[in-house]
């Protein structure tokens, strides 16, 4: 049973089955102190009489219980003929339970009963709570029965449990060693062994992911060289004074500061780029490509769509004007001879830029010599095929910058993508304003097109998102195409495109169009849109069934406005009825417009499990008695200890720390692919 339900199989794996909580058993109460509202309470006295009451499901056995002091009536409705059995009236008993009120007399139902002559309490102190699941319980394993298990376990254990920890370590941290900690991870007898038993666990678990990541990625900096890629050359210089429209931000100037170094050191580059959607990355991209270029190289821009790679496209044409820089497209739709012009010119070299889609990872595209890799919207992108494109080079890697609008929290970032090195651009170009965000309930549409309406007579665009999952696609493409068919009838004087993932890419492609040239004022879409495109006259984005979405989604869909001067609105559709969870999204997504704070709310509401793109990404490891959205701080600590030891011994080759090569031998092949963390 232990197995199948809890995947418990050896002694080990009762030893690191920690309980949930804990009660301090350590106080008694008197019958007279009872509070309702108290979560439980321990009492000393003895049974005068029981009886059995009701009838059917109802029929229960009460049974009367004093202290000397009052009264509280014990309710269990089965088990009862047992009881009967064995309850001793006139015994000293201590029984422990959650208090109700119940006919003027405090009530406990299915209180624990033990004979206090059994009782130790100073032993007892803090009892451990283990969660069982529904099985266990009917077939009678409860939490009570695992510490009995556990408690047997700790009596067994007679020599101590081997440390993980070197000396020095363990010192310099004030943490206990592992023998106490894992036996009052279960058995604390006061609240600050528990926390330092908990801290010390954590601290453990943490310290051995960023032990392996970062061993791994010095490793792999000192096997991997980079292009050097030092010069600071033409094309980028005559971009800068002749090109560029506007001054970049601060932000801007910094990262495109830092890629320089890394791309210049010899080491290659591998940099994820974080920045809200319009904070102007793609900006960035685009010069630090002009950089490979200038030194010789070719650079490659994947985007997850073909319309995005199009947009791309579009722009950077625009953006590079007469600058005599051959950029070239190449994703599914580009077929015949253009394609093999295309292919001919990455091989000779003559195309220095190529905008692409997954396309361009295919075996017959070869580059002359591919020195920067910019992949946009990493989620979409898995890993593996990332790895692709490191092997598009023969002898070097090429560098790589992968930029994200989807802010992932410094904590989790550090674990999920340790041997990333990361950027920030925390800082939008000037005279942006900030998006207003709105609730607005189904059952009141007649406001949120006043909004709407409001806003199509300035001029400007309207989005209209639903959502769209495999499990529900018929349901949410009815939803959709109805509406649309609605927004038509209630806009009569509007014209309006439709975009689902069912159209064909040419028909979609064509819809969006219309969009983006203005003959269509309402864009009724699922989530298709979700990354990349840029219109800017759009000034309204209505999330229809807000709900579904997690934070960092409509965080995302929200950027696809306000990309203009003028003011723009986020308008968040939801029925009334909502769970306190989903209150919470909405108020924080009409509270702020900061896309980190958004993705640290995400993380605690939702855990890192679920976060958006972590499963695409594959979490490389389960975490066992450590959160990262609650213990960032030991995060950075245990990356800190990490990263000095490393610089003390690179190799681990000390006696003092052969403890740790230990241990990562035995946890090797556990649940952890260091590989494919980055
Ligand atoms: P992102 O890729 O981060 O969403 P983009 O690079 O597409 O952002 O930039 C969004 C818009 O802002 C584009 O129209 C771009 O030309 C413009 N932009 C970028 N950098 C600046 C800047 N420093 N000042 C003003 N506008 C900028
Ligand atoms: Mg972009």
């Amino acid at each position: 049973m232990l197995q199948k339900e809890l995947g418990l199989s050896t002694w080990e794996d009762l030893l690191l089955y920690f309980p949930y909580r804990h009660i301090d058993r350590t106080r008694l109460y008197r019958t007279t102190e009872i509070l309702p509202e108290m979560p439980y309470v321990q009492l000393r006295g003895q049974f005068v009489s029981m009886e059995t009451v009701g009838a059917g499901r109802k029929k229960r056995l009460v049974a009367h219980f004093t202290d000397g002091y009052g009264w509280v009536d014990c309710v269990w409705f089965n088990g009862a003929s047992y009881l009967l059995k064995t309850l001793k009236l006139h015994h000293d008993y201590i029984i422990f339970g959650k208090p109700t009120p119940f006919n003027g007399r405090p009530n406990l139902t299915h209180p624990d009963v033990d004979e206090a002559q059994d009782m130790m309490l100073s032993r007892m102190a803090m009892q451990p709570h283990y969660s069982v699941t529904e099985r266990m319980r009917k077939a009678g394993l409860s939490s009570r029965s695992i510490e009995h298990f556990t408690g047997t376990l700790m009596q067994r254990l007679q020599t101590p449990l081997p440390e993980t920890l070197p000396d020095y370590l363990m010192q310099r941290l004030g943490l206990i060693g592992r023998d106490s900690a894992l036996r009052w991870m279960h058995y604390p007898e006061t609240a600050r062994q528990l926390s330092d038993a908990t801290y010390r666990m954590k601290f453990e678990e943490l310290f051995f992911i960023q032990l392996s990541i970062l061993r791994y990625s010095r490793d792999r900096q000192k096997r991997v060289h980079g292009l050097r890629c030092p010069k600071v050359g033409e094309m980028f210089h005559r971009f800068y004074r002749e090109r560029l429209p506007f001054e970049l931000t601060g932000a801007q100037k910094r990262v495109i500061r830092e890629m320089h170094a890394d791309m210049a050191s010899g080491r290659q580059m591998n940099r994820l780029v974080q920045g809200d959607v319009g904070s102007g990355k793609t900006m960035v991209a685009l010069m630090m490509m002009l950089l490979a270029v200038d030194n010789g190289y070719q650079a490659c821009l994947m985007a997850p769509t073909e319309i995005l790679a199009e947009q791309h496209l579009a722009t950077l044409t625009q953006q590079l004007g007469d600058l005599p820089v051959r950029v070239e497209l190449l994703t599914g739709t580009v077929k015949g001879k253009r394609r093999k012009a295309v292919l001919e010119g990455l091989e000779s070299g003559d195309v220095h830029i190529l905008i692409g889609t997954h396309a361009v990872i295919e075996d017959n595209v070869r580059f002359r010599n591919l020195g920067l890799v910019v992949i946009d919207e990493q989620h979409r992108f898995g890993v593996a095929q990332r790895a692709r494109l490191w092997d598009k080079n023969e002898q070097v890697a090429p560098h790589v910058m992968v930029m994200t609008a989807t802010p992932i929290p410094r904590t989790l970032a550090m674990t999920l993508y340790g041997d990333l090195d990361v950027s920030v651009i925390d800082e939008l170009p000037p005279g942006r304003k900030p998006i207003t965000t709105k609730h607005f309930y189904d059952e009141r549409p007649e406001l949120l097109y006043e909004g709407m309406n409001a806003e199509i007579r300035k001029g400007h665009q309207c989005y209209v998102v639903y959502p769209l999952v495999k499990e529900s696609e018929k349901m949410d493409l009815k939803n959709v195409q109805e509406g649309y068919r609605h927004l038509q009838e209630v806009f009569p004087q509007y014209r309006l495109s439709m975009v689902h993932g069912q159209m064909k890419p040419a028909e979609k492609d064509a819809e969006m169009q219309k969009f983006v040239r203005g003959e269509t004022q309402i864009l009724v879409a699922t989530t298709v849109i979700e990354v990349g495109v840029n219109v800017p006259n759009a000034s309204v984005m209505v999330i229809q069934e807000a709900q579904r979405f997690g934070l960092s989604q409509l965080h995302q869909l929200r950027g696809r406005v306000g990309r203009g001067a003028e003011q723009s609105y986020c308008l968040l559709v939801t029925g009334y009825e909502l769970s306190s969870d989903t209150r919470k999204r909405i108020q924080i997504m009409c509270d702020t417009t900061n896309g980190f704070e958004i993705a640290e709310a995400d993380l605690k509401l939702r855990g890192p499990g679920d976060l958006e793109g972590t499963q695409q990404s594959g979490m490389a490891f389960d975490l066992h008695v450590a959160n990262l959205a609650r213990d960032g701080q030991i995060v950075q600590q245990a990356r800190d200890m990490a990263s000095w030891i490393l610089d003390e011994d690179p190799l681990l080759e000390r006696q003092e720390n052969q403890v740790l090569v230990e241990r990562m031998r035995q946890t090797r092949g556990d649940r952890i692919d260091w590989s494919n963390i980055s």
